[in-house]
């Protein structure tokens, strides 16, 4: 029963692979994209009327429109009317998390079999791709096991459509520290992560999450909060000798370590065992920054997801405190500290295909427009580098060798971050797999 659902979605999906094959027939041709206006993400600068030349899957070169001839037989996609940038890099989200209704989460990790969510998965994957991801980090499949490896196999396969990933499979916690939680002791019910304590059972989990596809790890630093008085509060889950031996096993066999943490600390002791990412950093003390900075370490801010559960958290600190609010402070005290910063969302509680949202928090809380899309591009690829995966070599940029993944919007997202929010054209690879620009994509499958 379990292979037939996950059949039928199969042949669902081939509207969009029927697609994406004839597609990608044509760029056997030469395709020449002619740009209106182009974004070099290095420099900031936007260069009018150019044209992209791509070699297969991979861009060969970029020219100003009046040095080149394009030949008569070539495949041409006329952007000229368009603001053409690289593809964006989600460097924080789960596709495994279909979170739209409230409470979804225990029922998921109860009823739902990791067919089902897998599929469920694919089509997460496919609704960022529709929104300009065409790269992203998936940060634990939250109790759906080693799935995502075998999303990301199908979709580099050119199975499924869907953005590049880099995964983390299991993610890690201590006892107690994830959910699902409030059940009787007499029940076991599924965990959101693989729980592990100690310092052996945390380095042996790793190298098991390695084994099966993890490119990178997932720990969690800190898991509990509550607010008191105006003040976020965040409870730590593994101890100093724990979170070392997490990163000394991954970076042993080449691997980052990302770490979930509000604050306190959790969060501190994560920084100082020498994680290679904070995610979310809610709470980020003087010393922390400092620290970070110090290190070199990431910060993925995810300030939206923040915003979508303000109102609830208002209601829990009789509207003295949110984790929005605590954030914004620590936001802006990172980026006035230099701390590097890669573009997350943690989309999956919120809806995949929105997550571009996060670029109007950026830009609010002090990023220039350019800072924020770097931040989405060039940076977030060079956080997602690891030692058998080089991303920044390959994404993040409309360079030469690089692939072929190009977005376009109507206006210039430099004057209007928010332009981001409706992206007109998608390719990656050399593929397109939307072109609001001719005509409406019918091949969605997201409404
Ligand atoms: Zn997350």
């Amino acid at each position: 029963m379990r292979r037939a659902l996950l059949f039928v979605a199969l042949l669902m999906f081939t509207g969009v692979l029927g697609l994406a094959r004839t597609v990608a027939a044509q760029t056997s041709r030469s395709v020449y994209i002619r740009a209106g206006s182009l974004l070099d993400v290095h420099s900031g600068h936007v260069l009018q009327n150019m044209v992209i030349v791509l070699d297969g899957d991979s861009i060969d070169r970029v020219t100003k429109a009046d040095e080149i001839t394009i030949p008569a037989s070539a495949k041409v996609i006329d952007l000229s009317n368009a603001f053409v940038l690289p593809g964006l890099i989600d460097a924080h989200e789960h596709i495994f998390l279909t979170g739209e209704d409230d409470g979804r989460y225990d029922e998921q990790l109860l009823k739902e079999s990791y067919q089902y969510r897998t599929i469920e998965a694919i089509k997460n994957a496919w609704r960022d791709l529709d929104a300009g991801f065409t790269t992203m980090r998936d940060c634990e499949t939250e109790g759906a096991m080693y799935s995502d490896v075998d999303v990301k196999t199908a979709i580099d396969r050119g199975l499924i459509a869907g953005p590049r990933l880099e995964v983390a499979t299991r993610a890690l916690s201590t006892t107690g520290g994830y959910p699902l939680e409030g059940y009787s002791p007499e029940v076991t019910v599924p965990s959101g992560v693989q729980i592990v304590d100690g310092p052996d059972e945390a380095r042996k989990a790793v190298r098991e999450q390695i084994k099966y596809g993890a490119d990178f790890i997932k720990v969690y630093g800190t898991h509990k909060f509550y607010f008191e008085d105006d003040k976020l509060v965040s409870i730590p889950t593994f101890d100093l000798d724990e979170l070392k031996a997490i990163v000394d096993e991954a970076h042993a066999e080449g691997r980052k370590v990302a770490c979930h943490a509000y604050g306190d600390p959790g969060l501190h002791n994560c920084i100082v065992a020498g994680v290679d990412s904070i995610e979310h950093g809610l709470d980020l003390s003087d010393d922390d920054i400092r620290e970070m900075k110090a290190r070199g370490t990431w910060l993925c801010p995810t300030l939206y997801a923040y915003i979508t559960v303000e109102e609830d958290d208002l209601k829990e600190s009789d509207g003295t405190v949110s984790r929005a609010s605590v954030h914004e402070i620590s936001f802006k005290k990172a980026l006035a500290a230099g701390i590097k910063i890669a573009f997350g969302t943690d989309a999956g509680p919120f809806p995949h295909g929105t997550q571009a949202k996060e670029f109007e928090y950026m830009v609010k809380y002090g990023m220039s427009p350019l800072q924020a899309i770097q931040a989405a591009t060039i940076k977030a690829a060079e956080l997602m580098d690891y030692s058998q995966e080089h991303w920044s070599k390959e994404v993040g940029a409309i360079d030469p060798d690089k692939y072929a993944d190009i977005i376009a919007v109507q206006g210039n997202p430099l004057d209007d971050i928010t332009q981001l929010e409706h992206v007109k054209f998608v390719m990656k690879g050399g593929v397109v797999y939307k072109n609001d620009f001719v005509q409406p994509s019918v091949d969605k499958l997201t409404q």
